[in-house]
């Protein structure tokens, strides 16, 4: 019955939307049709704009033209759904009848603003465009009907700066420094008053000569006319919007945050309201928390007298919107009421910008706020104390993937009381940085590339700067405040940040920087404390964090910080609500150890590699390969094998009883031999071989494609007597440490495995020590032998390979290699271009190809388990710290992930948040 009903459903719904044409604008004001849920088709901005309607705050009227209007538009040559225009003369008209207004009217003109919005919030997106609807008429209505004609200049002075920069694209050239609007109104201040002065002082008369030189402008550089009408304004202003979704920084954040093209931006048209009709208006930018370092303050600034744009653009610096108490107590006391009812309602750290009129509040945008790790991990862990939240929520409030700034230097405190202030700013970005001063994106890309440590000094940033800023280890600007691009992009990059330093003094063209008498040069050494925002000159050592000094170092002081309590509460409920564990990649007893601080439960991957490098070692190792008899070949291995069994003990003391996989030799021979004709000479000598033989042994290993040759277990069946003694050093080793009293739990791995006889060879020879030791030992000994699968064929075979393994750890690096056919090393001559035309979404390397090789994971695991139901299975590539791949490995079932040391604070928050997220679908 159900059932029937249910078909009967599904079959009327596709008819019904047939018929019913699909919505494309949805208003909010009075009546709101959307909510906050909408965010894939109202954008952020507009779905919130509609939540915060509903909750009942003051927001003025508008409408959202949705996504999938721009789907349209770049699946129709550029063009719109017929339907549309009808629907935004119907929105327009709303507006009038909530407002009173009329657009393009000659009493009392109705002005919109259009605002794009995105999924996420996208720096790369159009500009907003406030006070559309003016023209050469409606400022003269506007002027008379407020009986302010200054308002009204200063308003129609902002359209026409905003529209001919955004819609008609005036903007920077490459070889100009300044926006060439500013430029305009530099020109003018010094032409009338001789100097600068603020914004605020231009007279009516000032604004009108400023909207003159603005025409002009336009027209000299790119030839076209301010539109006059209204409509013609509105439907430009919403193409460029749905334009700039195809722009290149657009482009550029989108890889960067890897966020699909498919996705689209919204457009918001709302009426407008004005922060700029004087000393009892202003526009102000809030953190419900303070979003640098996470404490519970009301925490923003605003701009006295201005529209938004000027707070966000770092035009002029803003004051803490704590000034306000006594500027506007009223308004401050809406605001601080807002400011509650957003943290109930939305259960997280809003950030939103306001604008007051004639002291009257209103709301024009709220979202998650952008936080540092550090505030994330504050607000997170305060918001549980407070029950905003619960446990297993405040997990999954901290970015994973930002956790590592946590663990990132600070100054050595020694070293920065030696240091010299120059300057103090605002700490925007948690952290320490030094680096050699560059003052513009290019030259700064170009020094990081050349393995430099950056300092980008700019007097403010925009967008453009975006790749400066992500190769430089700090940002120092000169102007704006907390909520100024730089401040913005720092906070969500994770770097180190201080803005608004007003001693700083930048002179693009010398290329210098003057401070407190003291002036630095382009490759100069600077300093800044993104934690309180101070300046200093040179280089200044680093510290370790506080959680790095407490965990590994043992650091009683660095343990009683909040940082470092809080971290631990997080890692605590971390352990709690995972399913999978976390392995480190460790080759020596100071690296399990340090990743065993961090919660490490075991050794995912011992490369035994540089065991066979150190010191006398390699001398040994070489005779071992260029013996030409087995005996000689043994006696070299006898040599080695004192020095391996050493290793292992150490790693099994640091381990404490927890298991260790070791894998055995696999890196191809000749990569141990010398190549050039000196070195070949110097080592015949040291070893007593002619240099003649090891030549030719060179050329007998020779090989087109080592990746592909002969290395991993191909070696241990080439030559057993190396896994033979690998296999004895470990027993030996596990003997000894078992006899102090400490459980060893040795899981030996044979490398690139295809065929189940590979393994079973090499098991044979395991076992065959394994026999030995205990007997000459008198030991009982705990030991698994299994596998690494990465190779396509050991994935497809797991069945028949898991009648002889006891486990399997993938090697998700080879297996990207042989599964995608791309060398890692030699990627990079394709790889940046496959991830611009999308061919692939993220470095497969970097983040696991989950659809490809992904699906070799997942028939391994299904094969593997079928056979031996309680098949142990892990992963020891790169991928096992990605916070996204690790996603993919819980949704499969592996037991689990194994990373290097520092990641693995990482890799156990990526994997309760995994865990969580799968309980909850
Ligand atoms: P962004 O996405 O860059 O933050 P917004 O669309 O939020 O751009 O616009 C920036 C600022 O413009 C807002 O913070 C607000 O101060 C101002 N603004 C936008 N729409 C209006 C409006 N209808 N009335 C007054 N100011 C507005
Ligand atoms: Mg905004
Ligand atoms: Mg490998």
């Amino acid at each position: 019955m159900a059932k029937k009903l249910a078909r009967k459903k599904s079959t009327a719904r596709p008819a019904a939307r047939a018929k019913a044409p699909v919505k494309y604008v949805y208003f909010f004001g009075r009546k709101t049709d959307g909510n906050g849920t909408m965010k894939p088709l109202l954008g952020g901005k507009g779905a919130n704009l509609a939540e915060m309607c509903r909750i009942g705050l003051p927001v003025p009227a508008g409408f959202t033209i949705t996504t999938e209007v721009c789907t349209y538009y770049y699946a129709n040559k550029r063009s719109y759904p017929p339907t549309l225009r009808g629907e935004m003369e119907a929105g327009i008209k709303a507006l009038e009848k909530q407002s009173g207004k009329t657009f393009g009217d000659l009493t009392n003109p109705l002005l919109v603003s259009v605002r794009s919005g995105a999924r996420d919030s996208m720096p790369g997106m159009m500009d907003t465009i406030l006070n559309l609807g003016l023209n050469d008429q409606t400022v003269e209505a506007l002027a008379t009907k407020t009986g302010n004609a200054r308002f009204a200049w200063d308003c129609y002075r902002r359209f026409v700066q905003m529209y001919c920069d955004v819609v008609l694209g005036v903007q920077k050239r490459a070889d100009e420094d300044h926006d060439p609007f500013e430029t305009v109104i530099h020109r003018l201040k010094h032409d009338r008053y001789h100097q600068d002065i603020d914004d605020t002082r231009l007279t009516v008369d000032d604004l009108k000569e400023l909207v003159v030189r603005f025409k002009a402008l336009v027209k000299e550089r790119v030839g076209k006319q301010f539109p006059v009408s209204p409509w013609d304004q509105l439907l430009g202003a919403v193409g460029a919007v749905f334009g700039s979704w195809m722009n290149d920084r657009a482009i550029v954040y989108r890889r960067k945050y890897n966020i699909p093209t498919e996705w689209g931006t919204a457009v918001n048209v709302q009426a407008m309201v004005y922060g700029n009709t004087g000393d009892n208006s202003g526009s102000g930018v809030a953190f419900t928390r303070n979003p640098a370092n996470g404490v519970k303050e009301f925490y923003g600034e605003f701009l006295i007298n201005a529209q938004g744009e000027d707070v966000v653009a770092g035009v002029r610096t803003p004051e803490p919107v704590a000034e306000l108490k006594k500027q506007m107590p009223k308004a401050y006391g809406e605001l601080e009421r807002i400011r509650q009812t957003l943290e109930k309602h939305f259960k997280d750290v809003q950030d939103f910008e306001f604008t007051i009129e004639d002291g009257v509040v209103y709301m024009l945008q709220t979202r998650n706020g952008k936080r540092t790790a550090m505030a994330a991990l504050k607000f997170a862990i305060d918001m549980q104390k407070e029950k905003l939240i619960d446990w297993k929520t405040a997990i999954l409030r901290n970015p994973a993937d930002q956790l590592e700034q946590l663990l990132a230097p600070v100054f050595d405190l020694a070293e920065v009381a030696k240091a010299k202030v120059i300057a103090t700013g605002l700490p925007a970005g948690p952290g320490a940085a030094s680096g050699q001063i560059y003052l513009n994106a290019d030259r700064a890309v170009v020094a990081a590339d050349k393995g430099e440590k950056v300092l980008l000094v700019r007097v403010e940033t925009s967008p453009e700067d975006l790749r400066g800023m992500i190769a430089a280890e700090g940002i120092l600007t000169a102007r704006g405040g907390v909520s100024s691009h730089a401040a913005l992009v720092a906070r969500q990059m994770g770097k180190v940040c201080v803005c608004g330093a007003a001693a700083v003094e930048v002179d693009y063209q010398a290329r210098t920087v003057s401070v407190d008498g003291q002036t630095f040069k382009e490759g100069d050494w600077m300093s800044i404390d993104g934690t309180i925002g101070q300046v200093y000159a040179g280089q200044v050592k680093t510290a370790p964090s506080e959680i790095v000094a407490g965990l590994i170092d043992g650091d009683e002081k660095a343990k009683k910080t909040e940082k470092f309590r809080n971290f631990q509460q997080l890692m605590k409920w971390c352990s709690d609500a995972t399913r999978m564990v976390v392995r480190t990649n460790a080759d020596t007893p100071e690296q399990t150890a340090n990743a065993m601080a961090f919660g490490a439960v075991g050794i995912g991957l011992t490369r035994t590699e540089h065991m066979f490098f150190e010191g006398d070692r390699i001398d040994a190792m070489r005779e071992m390969i260029l013996a030409e008899t087995l005996e000689e070949r043994k006696a070299a291995l006898a040599k080695l094998l004192p020095y391996q069994r050493d290793d292992f003990a150490g790693i099994f003391r640091a381990l404490k009883g927890y298991p260790a996989t070791i894998r055995f030799l696999d890196p191809p021979l000749h990569e141990f031999l010398p190549h050039t004709k000196e070195q070949q000479e110097e080592l015949a000598k040291k070893i007593g071989v002619a240099a003649a033989r090891i030549h030719q042994r060179v050329e007998g290993l020779h090989e087109f494609n080592p990746m592909l040759g002969f290395r991993g277990c191909r070696l241990g069946i080439g030559y057993p007597e190396i896994s033979a003694m690998q296999a004895r050093a470990v027993f030996e080793a596990a003997a000894i440490v078992q006899k102090e009293g400490i459980k060893v739990r040795p899981e030996i791995m044979i490398p690139l495995v295809g065929f189940k006889k590979e393994l079973d060879l090499q098991i044979e020879v395991v076992h065959q020590a394994a026999r030995e030791v205990q007997a000459e030992q008198k030991v009982k000994l705990n030991y698994m032998v299994g596998t690494m699968i990465e190779i396509p064929r050991g994935a497809l075979t797991a069945d028949e390979i898991a009648q002889s393994a006891e486990f399997f750890s993938f090697g998700t690096n080879d297996l990207t290699q042989t599964g995608l056919g791309m060398s890692r090393d030699d990627s990079g001559s394709f790889l940046p271009q496959y991830q611009e035309l999308e061919i692939v979404k993220k470095n497969p390397f970097a983040t696991i190809d989950a659809s490809g090789v992904g699906q070799l994971v997942e028939i391994a695991v299904t094969k593997g388990r079928a056979t031996r139901p309680n098949l142990k299975l892990g992963i020891c590539g790169e991928h096992g710290g990605d916070p996204a791949s690790i996603q993919f490995f819980e949704k499969v079932g592996l037991d689990y992930v194994s990373c290097s040391p520092y990641r693995v604070p990482v890799a156990r928050l990526a994997a309760a948040q995994a865990a969580l997220q799968a309980k909850t679908k």
